[in-house]
């Protein structure tokens, strides 16, 4: 059935000779690959409107049972990919890296994806630490931020990342002891629901609060990203 859908573009890679095949997440949350035949024919435009960190209105034979389907057109509605700014796009490429190579594919959401794409150009940071926190709620990995995580005590000073989130003064030898506002910054990012994003634009979340997200994430899901790496390298110097 010919089907037109919104989709984020993820990835485009080359394809054969002269086609390219790009990875999409459309809206109704399905991932799809669609391949862009003679796309990379100079007399091409096709490739220009679906670049990766998109959003792009999409026509092709939608069988659900198949996995890859042939591009027929496509509109440019968004893009996100900055021309100068190597800071959103690394924040983009680690959003989209990370929705891509999730093994439990289904709880990516088109919504969330895109949102996060948006805030990414004005305050990357707070887009990548919010989009981990929304990930690690969906796969039910969130840290205990309520209580210690080791006996229930409301009183918390640290974080412990591998206890699995806040810890007491009694227990925060396993964890790193943090100031107040950085314990309610870690709590604030893994509760906010997804319509309340721009509430958390008056707290800074800058570089250390990212790091205490990912670090969280990649210690309970075991994952290795070349976007991660990339990103870290860039940000770290600021
Ligand atoms: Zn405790």
């Amino acid at each position: 059935m010919i089907k037109t859908i919104e989709g984020l573009v993820i990835t485009s890679t080359d394809y054969k000779e002269n086609d390219v095949i790009i990875k999409v997440l459309l809206e109704d949350d399905r991932f799809k690959s669609l391949i862009l035949k003679g796309a990379k024919k100079i007399s091409s435009h096709k490739r220009e409107v679906v670049m990766p960190y998109s959003l792009c209105e999409l026509t092709f034979d939608d069988n659900p049972n198949s996995p890859v389907a042939y591009l027929k057109s496509a509109h440019l509605k968004e893009t996100y990919f900055s021309t100068s700014d190597i800071f959103q796009n690394a924040t983009l490429s680690l959003i989209a890296e990370l929705a891509w190579r999730i093994e439990e594919r289904d709880i990516v959401s088109f919504e969330l994806v895109k949102i996060c794409f948006s805030k990414a150009m004005t305050n990357p940071l707070l887009a990548v630490t919010f989009y981990i926190g929304r990930l690690l709620k969906s796969l039910g990995l969130s840290p205990m931020v309520d209580h210690c995580a080791l006996c229930k005590r409301q009183e918390v000073i640290a974080i412990g990342i591998k206890e699995g989130g806040f810890l007491c003064q009694e227990h925060a030898g396993f964890g790193k002891i943090l100031s107040i506002e950085r314990l309610k910054k870690f709590r604030l990012i893994n509760k906010c629901p997804l319509d309340k994003i721009d509430v958390l634009e008056d707290y800074g979340f800058d570089y250390f609060d990212f790091e205490l997200e990912a670090e969280f994430f990649f210690y309970h899901y075991d994952l290795k990203l070349k976007a991660y790496d990339f990103f870290k390298s860039l940000f770290k110097q600021y």
